[in-house]
């Protein structure tokens, strides 16, 4: 019989490289071949289990191999030994440990909170103060360098009923975002379109730019600008009647913060994989909430299991209301690490009711993707 004193008696990590449909162009980086993630699963004496997933981006966060080291290193040591139900300690510790790392510690708090969950048989969002919303409405991002492969892919979308897409925009240059953007005005009338620069364009040229953009009444402008250039995104917001979506100026609750008083944007993109994990991440929407921001479920290039994490954490915080981009593990990954696949249906995200995360991963895929793998046990 497991409980919340069960104690913490082994973690596995495992480096996948998991193989991709397309190339995917996001301005800062150029994606193509295969994406890769760290998967956590930690144990308990009694036989409890949790697993989690660390989804770094080397252009953004981080990079797998700094997540691998980061766990069996350094975070281990922090969990092991611990009682699964002082998650709140064991974080605040995993912080006092390691600077940085937050996708590694976006994968110990998520394994820590399934396994709590498994335990207690309630779900993630159970654990978060209860649901808000049981569906979550789908972006899926056009970042193919060839848009006639994201005008065949868009067809399938609408027969699945996604209602929402977010355009990559900054890549190959002005002429091609309005050409995309005029096809898309044409030819799928009732999309909610957003678009996001990835800090694509420098300040000097970006306010003409998005001008011409405002003209096709997007949704939000993502991160037009570098993320530290605070004072560019501040007069782009000011500028601008099209809000402003703030990704990589924010990361956790501090810089969040800092963008509501140097007033740097419109609404947040929220990712566990940026703040560190789901409670963090509901701190960085309460913040954006009290200022009168709405927040966006963003995310990084993930499995079904950080998508899970991400689903619980949106289900939980009332201000993320501008819908999620957990689209990967359908759309994007040749396979997923899912035992069932990731809960979409006609065009929203299912927030699962089971305990944990709500679906059990697939160990055989783990290890069939694997490229590196450590254990590190109580005793050793
Ligand atoms: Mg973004």
């Amino acid at each position: 019989m497991t409980s919340f004193s069960d104690i913490v008696s082994r973690i596995q990590v495992w480096h996948v490289a998991l193989p991709v449909k397309s190339p995917r162009d996001h301005g800062s980086g150029l994606v193509s071949g295969s994406v890769e993630v760290v998967v956590l699963r930690l144990e308990t004496i009694d036989g409890g289990y949790g697993w989690g997933e660390a989804s770094p981006w080397s252009v953004f966060t981080g990079t797998a191999e700094a997540a691998m080291a980061a766990l069996a290193r350094y975070l281990a040591p922090v969990v092991l030994g611990r009682p699964i139900g002082d998650v709140a300690a064991i974080m605040t510790d995993a912080d006092r440990a390691l600077v940085g790392h937050p996708e590694a510690k976006a994968a110990l708090e998520t394994a820590l909170l399934d396994c709590m969950g498994r335990t207690a048989s309630l779900p993630i969002w159970a654990l978060l103060g209860g649901r808000a919303r049981s569906s979550i409405p789908l972006s899926v991002s056009l970042a193919d360098p060839d848009f006639s492969a994201d005008v065949d892919l868009l067809g399938q979308l609408r027969r699945d009923g996604i209602g929402i897409v977010k355009l990559k925009t900054g890549t190959k240059g002005h002429d091609f975002d309005i050409m995309r953007l005029e096809r898309l005005q044409i030819d799928f009338t009732d999309l909610d379109v957003r678009v996001d620069y990835n800090q694509g364009m420098q300040p000097f040229e970006a306010l003409r730019r998005l001008r011409d953009i405002e003209a096709f009444s997007v949704t939000f402008i993502e991160q037009p600008v570098p993320g530290d250039d605070r004072a560019a995104m501040a007069e782009l917001t000011t500028a601008l009647d099209t809000p402003i979506l703030a990704d990589e100026s924010v990361f956790g609750p501090r810089q969040a913060v800092e963008a509501v008083e140097a007033q740097i944007c419109d609404c947040i993109s929220v990712k566990i994989m940026k703040c560190g994990g789901m409670r963090r991440g509901m701190e960085v929407a309460a913040i954006a909430e009290a200022a009168g921001m709405p927040a966006y479920g963003g995310d990084m290039f993930e499995t079904g299991i950080a998508h899970l994490a991400g689903t619980h954490m949106i289900a939980a915080a009332p201000n993320i209301s501008l819908g999620c981009e957990f689209y990967q593990a359908r759309y994007y990954l040749e396979d997923d690490l899912l035992a069932k696949p990731f809960p979409i249906d006609n065009g929203e995200v299912i927030v699962p009711d089971g305990p944990g995360l709500g679906r059990d991963v697939d160990m055989s895929k783990v290890k069939e993707y694997a490229i590196d793998y450590r254990e590190i046990s109580a005793e050793s």
